[in-house]
């Protein structure tokens, strides 16, 4: 398991490496553990099909509602944040 700098909040690698956002501790808790739950269901079901739907049920039946208000939070991206200071110091 890797916690690095991404514009994503997670992601599963086929090799099975699962990578977190670290800004994930930032969320509501509830809202972060959906996204820990998500990638580790990907390790069984690399994709989102109906068995990955019904295995994220059996683990949290209301998974959708946490998945709209993840939605809501924007991760920063790292990389844009360094170009903007980097624009702004060259002015
Ligand atoms: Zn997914």
């Amino acid at each position: 398991m890797f916690i690095t700098d991404t514009k994503r909040w997670g992601y599963t690698r086929k090799d099975g490496e699962v990578v977190f956002n670290w800004q994930l501790s930032a969320l509501p808790p509830e809202i972060g553990e959906y996204v820990v739950v998500h990638e580790l269901v990907h390790l069984v079901y690399m994709n989102h099909k109906r068995s990955f739907h019904s295995k994220m049920v059996s683990l949290i039946p209301d998974y959708k509602v946490k998945e709209k208000i993840l939605h809501n939070f924007i991760a920063i991206n790292p990389k844009f944040e360094n170009e903007h200071l980097r624009d702004r110091n060259a002015e």
